[in-house]
């Protein structure tokens, strides 16, 4: 998305051949991907086709059963991960904001880094004020989950992530439960992330959104990669017939 990324060719997480079946049900065929420091790399897909289960095994939610998975050069598969160690670099922002309702918004956010990651809490309290600023919503520091709108817990659930310092975000499918107009002011907060040089791995069916956001568009279907490509190339000239058949029905649904 901006120039500097081009030039980076550090690779973050390196995902080899993973393998992943419910029972006997197959869901991810062998998955390769490289994701660079930097890099925001978009996931589209049907519905079904393994999207969501991809970043589960990304932080240790779901269990592999083939491959491997190497985050800054270290393996994630295997016994002996520390995902307790893990899990802070990687920050995940699912559809339903799971904030804690009992808790202000200032206090979900410092929990991991006060009580996980033991930091100082003036510290991590003023990263929080700095990202919540960002995010437009400081004046809501001490309000309830339950006073906040859909797509301001949403960025929440964001400075929250964020607020762990982790050296990729994932997201899986954030705006997918919000009026469509609160999903703008999330979309625009992770643009700003990008354009800060986040590395990021992101699930969404807002085309308009991945097409400016991605570096790269990862198209899965049916558990496997069909095809990867830059933004451009991919909207305009998808390779595979399956990629064709799936932005056609998103153009027909505009
Ligand atoms: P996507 O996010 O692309 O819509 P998912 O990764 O959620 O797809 O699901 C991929 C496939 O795995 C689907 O067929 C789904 O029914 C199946 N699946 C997902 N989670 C589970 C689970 N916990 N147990 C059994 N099957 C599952
Ligand atoms: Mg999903």
């Amino acid at each position: 998305m901006i120039t500097i990324r081009l030039n980076n060719t550090e690779v973050l997480l390196q995902i080899e051949n993973v393998r992943k079946a419910y029972d006997d049900v197959p869901v991810l065929n062998g998955i390769d991907l490289t994701v660079h420091r930097g890099e925001v790399v978009v996931i589209l897909g049907p519905s079904g086709c393994g999207k969501s289960t991809l970043l589960r095994c990304l932080n240790g939610l779901e269990p592999i059963q083939g491959g491997d998975i190497m985050l800054d050069g270290k393996s994630l598969t295997g016994s002996g991960v520390d995902w307790q160690q893990t899990r802070q670099k990687i920050g995940m922002v699912f559809q339903n904001y799971d904030l804690f309702p009992h808790m202000t918004v200032i206090e979900n956010i410092l929990l991991g880094p006060t009580k996980v990651q033991k930091r100082d809490k003036k510290e991590a309290l003023e990263q929080a004020v700095k990202l919540l600023d960002r995010v437009g919503l400081l004046e809501k520091k001490d309000a309830l989950p339950r006073q906040l709108s859909g797509g301001q817990k949403q960025r929440i659930a964001i400075v929250r992530a964020l607020c762990m310092n982790p050296e990729i975000m994932l997201f899986d499918e954030v705006t997918a439960a919000l009026d469509p107009e609160m999903v703008r002011e999330v979309l625009e907060v992770i643009l700003g992330l990008a354009k800060q040089g986040m590395t990021m791995l992101i699930v969404t069916h807002e085309m308009g959104f991945a097409q400016a956001v991605a570096d790269r568009i990862v198209f899965l279907d049916a558990g496997n990669v069909c095809e990867i490509a830059e933004p451009g190339e991919f909207f305009t000239h998808p390779k595979t017939e399956r990629a064709q058949q799936f932005l056609n029905i998103f153009q027909y649904n505009k």
